[in-house]
């Protein structure tokens, strides 16, 4: 459970608002959000759908579907990733913790796609580590 949140992209152009509720914090080990962010990892607060909308600069976001299951929504004009869609979830969206202030309490408690996790990676947090998606 945390406080209402709002975020925005770098460059400020796109804000965007959560509402106060439990999330889950999902660090994603994956190979294409390796790719797609260009970091080791990446995390996520995954969210419902109700709970999630953007405030402001919606004309300023452009996405990108790497899969025929996942949509990416980012600043066109930064390029900060703020919004990943799972169209297998259609209820839930993924918020990037990099565009979020986030009170230092709030830390990731599942790892995901741990089978492709750089070796050097580890976390002084306790998590639930899945191989691949969640339950599996
Ligand atoms: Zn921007
Ligand atoms: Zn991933």
């Amino acid at each position: 459970m945390f406080n209402d949140l709002s975020g925005n992209c770098s460059c400020g152009r796109v804000k965007l608002e959560i509402d106060a509720v439990s999330a889950n914090i999902v660090n994603c080990h994956c190979g294409r959000c390796r790719k797609l962010s260009g970091s080791a990892f990446s995390t996520y607060l995954v969210v419902a759908e109700r709970n999630f909308r953007i405030s402001a600069g919606k004309e300023f976001l452009s996405s990108y579907n790497p899969s025929e299951q996942s949509a990416r929504s980012f600043c066109m004009h930064c390029g900060s990733p703020i919004l990943v869609q799972n169209l297998r979830y259609p209820n839930l969206r993924m918020i990037p913790l990099g565009v979020l202030p986030l009170p230092g309490e709030i830390v990731p408690k599942i790892n995901i796609y741990c089978e492709s996790k750089l070796p050097w990676v580890a976390f002084n947090c306790e998590t639930t580590d899945y191989a691949r998606a969640i339950g599996r």
